[in-house]
């Protein structure tokens, strides 16, 4: 299990195959969460102990790994049944984490702000008439603007 990190560096994560959607939300809350589809458990304990990523695994029989009861890898057992959010709102309490800046919720990579005319051969023409805020992924490159959508998942975090 893990322990508290109130100075270091925000903690990174690696979500198992199911955890797809935790991954995202944890990227909105503003966390660098890795998820590939339909990886075994042998390359995720691999990945999670080269990376020193937190390992997020719903799957009881992985967490009693030797790695994982050694401490060699950090993990975080989340519970069953738990819809998205709900499971986010479990690692957000159990690892005390607070809300960060939004990260790219396709990768987890850095949002940084751009310029509004620089989104212009992008953005859907009606977005770009009344949005000004736009930022793209450092990592993915990928195009956001702060629209209904992006308001929508801020106030469920809120919600936190
Ligand atoms: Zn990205």
């Amino acid at each position: 299990m893990c322990e508290d990190l109130p100075n270091a560096a925000a903690p990174a994560f690696w979500c198992d195959a199911m955890l797809g959607g935790l991954a995202r939300w944890l990227r909105a809350a503003g966390y660098d969460a890795a998820w590939q589809e339909g990886i075994d458990d042998a390359e995720l304990l691999r990945l999670a102990l080269a990376s020193g990523r937190i390992l997020l695994t719903a799957d009881t029989r992985l967490a009693d790994h030797g790695a994982i009861r050694s401490g060699r890898i950090r993990a975080l057992l989340v519970p069953h049944g738990m819809g998205k959010f709900d499971q986010l709102a479990f690692v957000v309490r159990a690892l005390a984490l607070p809300l960060r800046e939004p990260r790219c919720m396709a990768c987890g990579g850095a949002l940084r702000a751009i310029p509004k005319e620089s989104a212009r051969p992008e953005a859907p023409p009606r977005t770009y008439a009344w949005c000004d805020e736009f930022c793209r992924c450092s990592r993915c490159a990928k195009l956001f603007w702060r629209g209904t959508h992006w308001r929508r998942i801020e106030s469920r975090l809120a919600a936190l």
